[in-house]
């Protein structure tokens, strides 16, 4: 890349001090290379012309050939507008002007041809186009027209200082006219004729001004694949460079613990989804390196086997274990399921969270300090700094999208060198997005259930359906099965939520009375210790039907739970619908969810419904939700800083995504320093991006 490129935009002709400003504050151009990477949203055909009579009211952007014939002014709420009549041989439209009108009537010549283009409205029975592109038909024919002309991303602000579009293709040709050929290719010519990749400079003019529609592909095909080419190279890179630098405490035996386990007290058959990650995880913890991985697998899909299983290998090394969830409610339960696992085993566990008390809290902190206690299971409370390890191993976090990742950094202090870290996720996000946001963390996927599970019937119902619902809730009952009736709370706070829980509870209290039947409530504004009363309430069996907010959401298991009922579903986003879903289907019966909703449905709620009903596929669901909502949302602010292209998109370019990666990952292999002369190109770029921060846009 040639220094000229680093030239600050105001140097550009036609540019100027003011609108120097106006770029750098609306769209972050400062310099001429920011500038070229300012791609277009979309192109225009500019070479159809319309005549009046074929305007339709849904026509966006027209073209048409006429002569303005008059003015008049017309009186508004605040100040006038103007008003030309235009016309062809076919019939007329209004133009319109709010702002500018004085220079407007002054330089426009009456009854001459003109080409007009803009939007086109349809107002009291005409069609009008507000603040026309204007340009005098002798002229417009002395300008070569492309069939595809840019429209660049714009502010209201840039607009309205006159920054238009059509002064936005100006400034860019002169652009190109000022740096012509000084485009340097950023991408080894091996790959550049391997994957037929314009090159660079082709690419950069056709994306601007492309000749074909061929051309443009060809030039958005290279454009996105080289940024995320070296998004990929850098993750992988981090990663490497993690490796090499970080050490780790290497497990180097599998011992008693685990094949003891392994052998004689294994509850179940691994599946093989389960047997690949331990092998993956085992060979990462056998290795000199630090583990960073992320254990992805669909609800009840089998991760807390596996996230015992790695701990035994902890135990086996002389090493201390400790397992974080985010919830009181779920250390619990992964306390008393590990205490069942390792019963013939004879090793200490223990759990600490926000309730546990002072003299319990003390002989664990002990007990840790000292090396007795191998494994410990909690809360937040974990990361305290009271809380500290003799020789911490492997720190293991649940449902981590609910920690932040300040939370898992502080698991990292807890020993003289960092310990291994697996995080462990519900909530799957689809292949190609993990691979661009923890493209830093190592991956593995269970991504098969266990054998004998059977599928949730999942239905969808109007609330006039209620009366067929209380019935079938009734029989399941009877049947000695257990229910949940979730009621959405989007805003902690909000009254009429609660309003609506309170509610739905008393009319289920209505339809179940006591003493024939007992019904539990658990909500975000009761006492930690009532909802966990009530919690436990139904664990046991006692009541028949929870009736609860989202604060069920995460990890419950109650097997015996086979109906999941969720009010106002429409509310819900995919992924925490599924996450409800998954408390059902635990047990040997088969199990049901219902999703109620009113009438009123807008489109996405409808898609949500429906994807809901035709697939439990968590990973199919997480597709959908990424279309519906965007990365953005689906990571959180957080993370979304990772996402922000400038020309691919994550979701439409997964096919580019996976070959970027492949690519970049092939050549990190055989040239981690990237020091081959045929990667030289490869080096420079990247310590060129480093160096201009560009790419660290792309990196949280
Ligand atoms: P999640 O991945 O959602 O944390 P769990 O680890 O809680 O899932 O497992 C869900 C249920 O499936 C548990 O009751 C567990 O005992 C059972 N399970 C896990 N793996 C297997 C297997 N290979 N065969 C049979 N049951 C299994
Ligand atoms: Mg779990």
């Amino acid at each position: 890349m040639s220094a000229n490129l680093q030239t600050p935009i105001d140097y550009l002709k036609g540019v100027g001090p003011n609108r120097a400003d106006l770029l750098r504050s609306e769209l972050g151009i400062h310099t001429y290379q920011d500038l070229i990477n300012l791609f277009p949203n979309r192109y225009l055909d500019r070479t159809k012309y319309y005549k009046i009579n074929e305007l339709q009211r849904n026509s966006s952007e027209v073209q048409i050939i006429g002569k303005v014939t008059g003015f008049k002014e017309v009186a508004q709420k605040r100040g006038k507008r103007l008003v030309g009549t235009f016309q062809d041989d076919t019939g007329r439209i209004e133009l319109v002007w709010f702002r500018g009108q004085k220079w407007i009537r002054d330089s426009i010549k009456l009854n001459t041809p003109y080409v007009i283009f803009g939007k086109i409205n349809w107002f009291n029975g005409v069609f009008n186009m507000p603040h026309p592109e204007l340009e005098l038909l002798n002229e417009h024919k002395n300008n070569l027209r492309s069939s595809m002309q840019a429209v660049y991303p714009s502010t209201e602000k840039l607009s309205n200082k006159g920054i238009t579009n059509r002064v936005m293709i100006k400034i860019m040709q002169s652009l190109f006219l000022e740096t012509k050929e000084r485009f340097s290719e950023t991408l080894p010519d091996h790959l550049i004729s391997e994957l037929k990749l314009l090159p660079k400079s082709d690419a950069l003019f056709n994306v601007h001004f492309p000749k074909n529609q061929e051309l443009l592909s060809g030039a958005e095909f290279r454009l996105k694949f080289e940024e995320l080419f070296y998004i990929q190279l850098q993750l992988i890179l981090k990663n490497l460079i993690h490796k090499s630098k970080i050490k780790g405490f290497p497990f180097e035996s599998v011992g008693d613990y685990f094949n003891n386990f392994y052998k004689a007290h294994l509850p179940f058959d691994l599946t093989n989804a389960q047997k690949r990650v331990l092998k993956e995880i085992r060979q990462d913890l056998g290795s000199n390196a630090q583990m960073n991985r992320l254990l992805q697998g669909d609800v009840g899909s089998g991760k807390t086997i596996v996230a015992f299983m790695s701990i035994l290998m902890a135990l086996d090394n002389d090493f201390q274990a400790c397992l974080m969830a985010p919830t009181e409610i779920l250390s619990v339960q992964h306390y008393q399921g590990f205490k069942k696992l390792s019963n013939k085993l004879n090793i200490s566990i223990k759990i600490l969270t926000g309730s546990t008390n002072t003299l319990e809290r003390r002989k664990i902190h002990e007990s840790l300090e000292n090396g007795e206690l191998q494994i410990l299971i909690g809360t937040h409370a974990l990361l305290e700094d009271k809380v500290k390890f003799k020789n911490l191993g492997l720190a293991i976090i649940d449902e981590q999208h609910r920690f932040g990742v300040a939370q898992r950094s502080k698991l990292w202090k807890k020993n003289t060198s960092p310990p291994h870290i697996l995080v462990m996720t519900a909530t799957p996000i689809p292949r190609t997005l993990a691979m661009s946001v923890y493209g830093d963390l190592d991956i593995s996927i269970i991504d098969e259930l266990p054998p004998g599970r059977q599928s949730i019937k999942t239905v969808h119902r109007y609330d006039k359906n209620r009366l067929k619902v209380m019935r079938f809730m009734r029989d399941e009952v009877e049947k000695g099965r257990q229910i949940y009736v979730v009621y959405p709370l989007i805003q902690e706070s909000s009254a009429l939520d609660y309003k609506d829980l309170m509610d739905g509870y008393e009319s289920i209290v209505r339809e179940f009375p006591q003493p024939n039947y007992q019904i539990s409530i658990v909500h975000g504004k009761m006492k930690p210790a009532d909802k966990d009363f009530e919690m436990q309430r139904f664990v046991k069996g006692e009541t028949q039907i929870m009736v609860a907010t989202t604060v069920i959401e995460v990890g419950v298991n109650v097997p015996n739970a086979s109906v999941m009922i969720i009010e106002s579903a429409e509310r819900f986003g995919l992924a925490q619908l599924h996450q409800l879903r998954g408390r059902v289907g635990r047990g040997a019966e088969q199990s049901y969810c219902i999703l109620m909703t009113s009438h009123k449905l807008s489109q996405d709620s409808k898609t949500r419904l429906e994807t809901m009903t035709r697939t439990s596929d968590g990973f199919e669901i997480a597709e959908v939700d990424l279309k519906l909502r965007g990365p953005g949302d689906i990571m959180g602010t957080q993370q979304s800083g990772v996402l922000n292209l400038k020309i691919a998109n994550i979701i439409k370019d997964k096919d580019i995504l996976q070959s970027a990666r492949f690519y970049a990952k092939r050549i990190l292999d055989k040239d981690p320093s990237l020091g081959f002369p045929e990667h030289g190109v490869i080096l420079k770029t990247y310590r060129e991006l480093s160096k201009y921060k560009n790419i660290w846009n792309y990196i949280s």
